[in-house]
């Protein structure tokens, strides 16, 4: 195949293909933690074959290190540290830090406390 950029139609399946392998990895954590990372693999070629981003509602749902499947509470934590989102990685230790973003502050403050309230149930 070519490089560069792909036809938006294929874009849009490959992004949707990611979407369901990324939702797969989250079903069979709890059970098969290896079949998730192996998704996230897959997802993860998808996205460079077709030069597309991981959906963003995704991509905090893994490691740029290890390439592992991060579930919170499981093997991954979040935290606000100096204005920024701390994602650690169990698998690995690696440390990801997401700087806050100010027109998205309310909108994220929102997700991760509610991500905290499932973490501390
Ligand atoms: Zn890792």
């Amino acid at each position: 195949m070519s490089r560069g950029k792909r036809p938006k139609w294929m874009i849009d399946i490959a992004v949707e293909r990611m979407n369901i392998l990324f939702e797969r990895a989250e079903m069979e954590f709890i059970t098969h933690p290896e079949r998730s990372h192996r998704y996230v693999e897959l997802a993860r070629k998808l996205s460079t074959k077709y030069n597309t981003k991981i959906p963003e509602k995704w991509s905090r749902r893994y490691c740029r290190k290890c390439g592992k499947f991060l579930y919170y509470g499981h093997n991954s934590s979040v935290r606000l540290v100096d204005e920024k989102v701390s994602i650690f990685c169990g698998e690995c230790g690696h440390v990801m830090r997401i700087p806050y973003n100010k027109e998205k502050k309310n909108k994220r403050r929102a997700k991760y406390e509610s991500i905290k309230k499932r973490n501390d149930e």
